[in-house]
């Protein structure tokens, strides 16, 4: 079966051997194949960005990429503790709404989609006191803006605050310093992994998960990861997405982890993008502001984006639309997943096809 190629953020076109991945074995989730296979699940994660395990737990949460963000942003903030959320998209405003659903007391560094994070306000905002935490997402997905991570953390150490990241359209392909200030990640299999929907994760210091709380039962950090410490697991994991993600990161080790993933998308981004450039359509952000996971480009004048995608699925390609407010100015490309030069080129055809008719 060959379907669409997916070209939206996630999940993404799976390569051969991780859709085959998926047809294991039928298990039993308390027999020592299932904790085999979360035991490797969870060594392969920490290795992606070569975190040692007495320092980090890599918490395994079956469920979508928010159901991991959710568990970091409810259980990590202690009683007293108060977090402050970046906001420049779609998903910091995601992380505002989970620390309202759960009772967290939080204020928002509030921007608009897209704009830059000022590390200067931010350090003003740290100064005036009273947080425990930044909350940020790194590759905001809403834009493709990619938030300088480093800076950011750089500010939050300086403060002697923690940072929360939801790394969900990063993990995999940029790169992330795991510095002291960061206190957990968040992410999923089937984003920049490449791995099957149904398996999210967050990679947590273990010295944080003493003071953690218990908001949400099923979504207990220190609980999940307390039980897959000692082999066990607290409910039923989705076994055929664990089964992808360990297959998935076998592939993204052998074929050199994140350096060469973000490359190799970033490769394909500027194929696209010198691609529409010549038939006039614009990026949404500046050159380099962009993750290498996802541009957002202006639509084409006269074609609207019901019409370009419909066109272009007919073709064989699935592109995604704007969020609130820009789902009628823009249209995003992620260039993660099972994609080739070539899928690219018949792209571009396609495009150039539907907007010089
Ligand atoms: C995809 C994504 C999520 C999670 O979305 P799910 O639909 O729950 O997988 C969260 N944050 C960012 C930045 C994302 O790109």
């Amino acid at each position: 079966m060959s379907g669409e190629l997916l070209l939206n953020p996630g999940p993404v076109t799976l390569t051969p051997r991780v859709r085959d991945a998926l047809a294991g074995p039928d298990l039993c989730h308390r027999e020592p194949e299932f904790f085999d296979l979360q035991d490797e699940i969870r060594a392969r994660l920490a290795a992606v960005y070569e975190l040692d395990d007495e320092t980090w737990s890599p918490v395994l949460i079956s469920g979508s990429g928010t159901v991991a963000v959710e568990a970091m942003m409810a259980s990590l903030p202690a009683d007293d503790d108060r977090v402050l959320v970046i906001e420049n998209g779609v998903y910091g405003e995601r992380m505002t709404r989970m620390a309202e659903v759960h009772g967290i007391a939080h204020e928002t560094l509030a921007l608009a989609w897209g704009e830059v994070v000022d590390t200067e306000a931010l350090r003003l905002r740290l100064a005036a006191g009273g947080f425990s935490h930044v909350a940020v997402v790194h590759h905001e997905t809403t834009t493709g803006r990619l938030n300088d991570l480093a800076a950011i953390a750089a500010v939050c150490a300086e403060a002697g605050v923690g940072v929360l990241v939801d790394v969900v359209s990063s993990f995999g392909a940029e790169a992330i310093e795991f510095g002291p200030a960061i206190t957990a990640v968040a992410a999923t299999a089937n984003k920049c992994l490449h791995g099957a929907p149904g398996a999210a994760f967050v990679l947590v210091r273990r010295s944080a998960l003493a003071a953690a709380r218990t908001r949400a039962l099923y979504l207990d950090l220190a609980g999940y990861s307390a039980k897959q410490d000692e082999r066990g697991t607290p409910f039923t994991p989705g076994v055929p997405a664990f089964y992808a993600l360990a297959e998935a990161l076998a592939e993204h080790a052998e074929f050199g982890g994140w350096p060469a993933r973000g490359e190799r998308y970033r490769r394909l981004a500027d194929q696209v993008g010198n691609g529409l450039a010549e038939l006039g359509i614009e990026s949404l952000l500046a050159p380099g502001a962009s993750s290498c996971v996802l541009r957002a480009y202006r639509l084409p004048s006269g074609v609207s984006y019901d019409v370009l995608h419909d066109r272009l699925k007919a073709e064989g390609f699935v592109i995604y639309a704007g969020q609130g407010g820009l789902s009628d100015h823009i249209f995003r490309i992620s260039t993660m997943g099972a994609l080739e030069v070539a899928d690219m080129d018949r792209l571009i055809a396609a495009i150039r096809e539907i907007t010089q008719r």
